[in-house]
C-alpha cells in the first residue's frame, strides 16, 4: 500500500493530468492501491474495466498502466457507476472495488455524502471558488473515514482476453485506411454514413 507522501504526490500528478483538482481524484487513488493489494501478483497483463467515465479513468491510468489506447482498460461507460475492476488477462480473475454508499454517514460527512449523490449546492455546480472549497471539503471528509466507504469483492471478468485485431483496408471512397470490422466491407463508416460527427467547412 501507497505511504501518506507517495499517495499525495500521486494525487497531485492525477490532478495535473486530468487538468482538474477533482475530488474523486484523491478517492480513486485509495480504491485503485486497494484493488492493486488485494489482486496480488498478475500471470499475464493487468487489465481494468472501468464503470463509467469519470475521473476514475485517469487515476486507474496514470495507477495501472491500463490505458484507453493501450486497451487494458475498457470503459462499461453506460454503467455509470464510481467502481471498477481490475483483473488478470490470463484467467479473468479479478478484484471489483466501489463505495459503500450506506457507510456514508450523512451527519459526520456531509459534503462527501453530497458529492457521491450529485446533492452538492447549485454554486458548486456551477464551478468556480465553490467548487474547489467543496472539493477539498469532501477530500477532508474521505481523509476522514478513507477506507470504511470503500468495498471490494473478487470477481471473474467474463471474456478477459485480448479483444480481436481487425485487418485494414482502403476506403473505396474517401481512400483513407480504416479496420474492418465485418468482413467484406470496402467503405468506411463515415462514408457508409453510419457514424458521423462533424460536418465539413
Ligand atoms: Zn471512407
Amino acid at each position: 500500500m501507497l505511504g501518506k507522501d507517495e499517495k499525495q504526490a500521486l494525487i497531485e500528478k492525477i490532478f495535473a493530468f486530468h487538468t482538474k483538482r477533482a475530488p474523486g481524484i484523491a478517492i480513486g487513488v485509495a480504491m485503485v492501491d486497494l484493488a492493486l493489494e488485494k489482486l496480488g501478483p498478475v500471470k499475464d497483463k493487468l487489465n481494468a474495466v472501468c464503470e463509467g467515465q469519470s475521473c476514475l479513468v485517469d487515476v486507474l491510468q496514470n495507477m495501472t498502466g491500463c490505458t484507453y489506447g493501450n486497451k487494458y482498460l475498457r470503459i462499461a461507460k453506460d454503467l455509470g457507476r464510481f467502481a471498477f475492476t481490475l483483473f488478470d488477462r490470463y484467467d479473468g480473475r479479478g478484484i471489483r472495488v466501489y463505495i459503500d454508499i450506506d457507510k456514508i454517514d450523512a451527519e459526520k460527512t456531509p459534503e462527501l455524502a453530497k458529492f457521491f449523490t450529485r446533492t452538492r449546492s447549485k454554486e458548486v455546480k456551477e464551478g468556480g471558488p465553490a467548487r474547489a472549497e467543496s472539493a477539498i471539503k469532501v477530500m477532508n471528509e474521505f481523509d476522514s473515514v478513507g477506507e470504511q466507504i470503500i468495498a471490494w469483492y473478487p470477481v471473474k471478468v467474463l471474456n478477459p482476453e485480448k479483444p480481436p485485431m481487425y485487418p485494414a483496408a482502403q476506403c473505396a471512397e474517401c481512400h483513407e485506411s480504416f479496420l474492418v470490422l465485418n468482413q467484406g466491407e470496402t467503405v468506411c463508416g463515415a462514408c457508409r454514413g453510419e457514424i458521423q460527427y462533424f460536418v465539413r467547412q
